[in-house]
C-alpha cells in the first residue's frame, strides 16, 4: 500500500500542531512537527556557532520519540527548543540553505516511510509537493497571540501579549519574505482559517477533507 501524506502549512500559532497531532492520531499516521526540527537545529546552532552549518549533517541527529518527543543528539530537547532564545533566532537559522536542505531531505525521507500529518511552512510548497491533501491553516493575529499566551503561561513563561504579539509578525515576516522556500499557501491548499474553530472543529474539518479525497481515489 502506498503511503498517504497529508501537509498543513500556515503561520506561527495558527494551531496547526494541536490540530496536525490530534489528525494524525486518528488517522493513524506519523504525525511530524517539521518547526521542532528547525529549532533543534537552533539550539544546536546556539550553542556551538554558525560554523557547523557548512557540515551539518555530520554535527547534527534529530529524531522524534513516541510521544513527539524531540531528540538532538540522542538527548530529549522538547522543552529547550521552545526557550524564547531559541524561538527568537530560528527564522534566521531557518532562512539557511544549507539548514534548509538538509532538513527538507530528512523530511521526505521520513514520508517515504509511512503515511504522515507533516505541518510546517513549506510542506505542501517544496518538501512533499504531491501530498494527497494541503491545508493552509491561518488565524488572526490576535488570536494566534492570544493562544500562544495560553501556551507560555502554562509552561511556566512569565510573558505578555504584546511581545508575543511582536515575536508572531516578525518571525512571519522573515519566514514570507526569505529567499527559499518561503511560507506561502500553495496554489493546490484549502485555506483553513481557525479564528473561530474549536480544535474539535478544525480537526473535524481536515478529517473530512482527508475522507473526501482518499475516496475519490
Ligand atoms: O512551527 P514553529 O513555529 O515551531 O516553527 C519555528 C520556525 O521554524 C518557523 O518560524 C520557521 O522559521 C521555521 N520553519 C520553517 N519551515 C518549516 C517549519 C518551520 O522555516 N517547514
Amino acid at each position: 500500500m502506498s503511503h498517504i501524506s497529508i501537509a498543513i502549512d500556515g503561520p506561527a500559532a495558527a494551531g496547526k500542531s494541536t490540530i496536525a497531532k490530534r489528525v494524525a492520531k486518528k488517522l493513524e499516521y506519523l504525525y511530524i512537527d517539521t518547526g521542532a526540527m528547525y529549532r533543534a537545529v537552533t539550539l544546536y546552532v546556539l550553542e556551538h556557532g554558525d560554523d557547523i552549518i557548512k557540515d551539518i549533517g555530520s554535527h547534527i541527529h534529530i529524531t522524534f520519540g513516541i510521544n513527539d518527543e524531540v531528540y538532538l543528539n540522542d538527548k530529549d530537547v522538547s522543552a529547550e527548543i521552545r526557550s524564547p532564545e531559541v524561538t527568537n533566532n530560528v527564522s534566521r537559522v531557518a532562512a539557511i540553505g544549507e539548514v534548509r536542505t538538509y532538513l527538507v531531505d530528512m523530511q521526505r525521507e521520513i514520508s517515504k516511510t509511512a503515511s504522515v500529518v507533516m505541518d510546517g511552512r513549506d510542506i505542501g510548497t517544496t518538501v512533499l509537493p504531491d501530498a494527497e491533501v494541503k491545508i493552509f491553516m491561518q488565524a488572526s493575529p490576535k488570536v494566534r497571540a492570544e493562544r500562544r499566551l495560553l501556551e507560555e503561561t502554562a509552561r511556566g513563561n512569565d510573558i505578555d501579549l504584546e511581545t508575543l504579539t511582536a515575536e508572531i509578525i516578525r518571525r512571519d515576516e522573515i519566514d514570507s519574505t526569505r529567499e527559499i522556500s518561503p511560507l506561502v499557501q500553495a496554489d493546490d491548499a484549502v485555506l483553513l482559517d481557525t479564528s473561530h474553530l474549536s480544535i474539535e472543529e478544525a480537526e473535524a474539518e481536515i478529517i473530512q477533507l482527508v475522507e473526501d479525497k482518499l475516496e475519490v481515489q
